[in-house]
């Protein structure tokens, strides 16, 4: 058997660390057995899958050097490698389910399931889908699609019972089949769900070993009935431990930068960081700390994967950076690194049209972009002070910024100029008070380019990483007063 594993990101926002930590194991693994390493994009999610999510993704990917051998963008004879492109193949599939009965069309309206999930929640029953339409008569089905009736189409599940499967890494799992949603397979859009397009995919791409994430633990028993309904051999599943924060919490932008790019804007080193993420529930059989991707191509062994949590540590991550600098560049290497990285004309271009009207000499360039070129700025409290706010307002300022722009999924200066307008209007601080802490917090003082403009070129996480440094500044918020916050903020908008 040829080894073919996958990485399946969804492109659904910045290109997120995780998705390199999984695409490293499976390559790792991959390379290991002699077999192949695909990337298949999962944009089934029309509303929030787009293009640029894709690019990042994938530029994300090449720049830490965890190149697949068959994918969207160089190809392969298992494609197309982007779901949205196979949408007739899932429907295919689909119907021969409905066909052998293994699957059901369901008419149950937003409303009736609304209602349901209100009465499983008052009569604190288990909460899923209750099999409604899975009784219709083929007339009563009939006659339902001639009135052009809206539905789905959801998987037959046993209610009673246990699916047990074996993970490579964690042994046998049992989990009941009465926990297992009878899952939509197709919307009524005609697009598939996950699961559908995941399974008929691993299949039809001859994947033989599913190397995921542990959320994915309780969507196994799901695949694998949906395997044995098309009577495919099963793959083999390892979940891999989920990384965490330091406080030991699933890993998550609102504690700890997640975005590949903001790694890159931070001035990592793609060798450092695929280091750090090769040691994450991983080592080396010398315990060293500082290896190569092609060292640990070399000498990988997946069962020395270990399962508690991995902490993804950012100084421990800048600490080993550290060490590539002084270990592996000459000057002339780092000349070359730092050229790459953001000393170099693309991102003049990109601040001069911003900065030229406040120079008088050309050195003046330095302060104004000092900002751009920068980790987390050295400021004070006083200096947040200065704007001019009690130090309460203050925070709120910071922290609803913080809340609407993690919501922000479009980032470009005019989205950003609306979320932050709407929360002044909202808080009735007019505009200029409100950015002036802003402009401290992100650009250093209040004597720089406008605040929206910085923070566009600045990219979201850097923002938010700024927007979260400033609040640690001030002394940062405990939770009782987060939770009042929060309610507070959803009060006001
Ligand atoms: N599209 C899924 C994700 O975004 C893939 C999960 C899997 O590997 O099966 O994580």
């Amino acid at each position: 058997m040829t080894v073919r594993t996958r990485i399946a990101p969804s492109p659904t926002g910045d290109p997120h660390v995780g998705t390199a930590y999984v695409a490293l194991f499976n390559m790792a693994f991959a390379h290991s057995q002699g077999g192949q390493f695909l990337l298949r994009i999962e944009d089934t999610d029309q509303t929030r899958s787009t293009p640029q999510s894709e690019k990042s993704i994938v530029d994300a990917l090449r720049w830490l050097g965890l190149d697949w051998d068959e994918g969207p963008d160089n190809g392969g004879d298992k494609g197309p490698y982007r779901q949205s492109e196979r949408s007739t193949i899932y429907k295919e599939h689909a119907d021969k389910l409905l066909e052998n009965g293994h699957a059901f069309r369901c008419f149950c309206t937003a409303e009736r399931l609304e209602e349901l999930r209100k009465t499983q929640m008052e009569e604190k029953l288990p909460l899923g889908y209750d099999g409604h339409c899975a009784g219709l008569s083929e007339e009563q089905v009939a006659e339902r699609l001639a009135k052009g009736e809206p539905h789905v189409v959801r998987m037959s599940v046993p209610r009673q019972g246990q699916c047990t499967f074996n993970d490579m890494l964690r042994g046998e799992i049992t989990i009941d089949w009465a926990q297992i949603d009878l899952q939509i397979l197709l919307k009524a859009d005609g697009m598939p769900t996950y699961h559908l397009a995941n399974v008929v995919d691993d299949h039809l791409m001859e994947i033989s070993h599913v190397i995921r994430g542990e959320e994915w633990i309780n969507s196994a028993p799901k695949h694998i009935l949906l395997y044995q309904y098309f009577g495919w051999k099963t793959p083999v599943f390892c979940h891999l431990p989920l990384l965490r924060n330091v406080d030991k919490s699933k890993l998550s932008k609102r504690k700890n930068p997640t975005s590949i790019l903001y790694y890159q804007r931070m001035g990592f080193l793609p060798e450092a960081l695929v280091n750090y993420l090769g040691r994450m529930g991983w080592s080396m059989p010398d315990e060293r700390e500082k290896f190569s991707l092609s060292e640990m191509l070399a000498a990988f062994d997946i069962q020395r994967v270990s399962l508690g949590g991995p902490v993804f540590d950012v100084e421990k991550l800048s600490w080993l950076n550290g060490m590539w600098i002084r270990d592996e560049l000459s000057d002339e290497q780092l000349a070359d690194r730092l050229q790459e990285w953001a000393l170099n004309r693309d991102t003049l271009m990109a601040f001069l049209p911003f900065a030229r009207q406040r120079m008088e000499t050309l050195s003046d360039l330095a302060p104004l972009g000092n900002y751009l070129v920068s980790g987390m700025l050295p400021i004070t409290a006083e200096d947040l002070k200065s704007a001019g706010m009690e130090e309460d307002q203050l925070i709120e300022v910071l922290q609803y910024a913080l809340w609407r722009l993690e919501a922000e999924q479009q980032w470009n200066r005019d989205n950003i100029f609306n979320d932050l307008k709407a929360i002044a209007d909202a808080m009735d601080i007019n505009l200029k008070s409100f950015l002036a802490p802003l402009f401290i917090a992100i650009a250093g003082s209040s004597a720089s380019i406008s605040v929206m403009d910085s923070m566009a070129l600045l990219g979201a996480d850097m923002t938010r990483a700024r927007l979260r440094h400033a609040i640690d500044v001030l002394g940062g918020v405990g939770k009782k007063k987060l939770k009042k916050m929060e309610k507070a903020y959803q009060q006001l908008l």
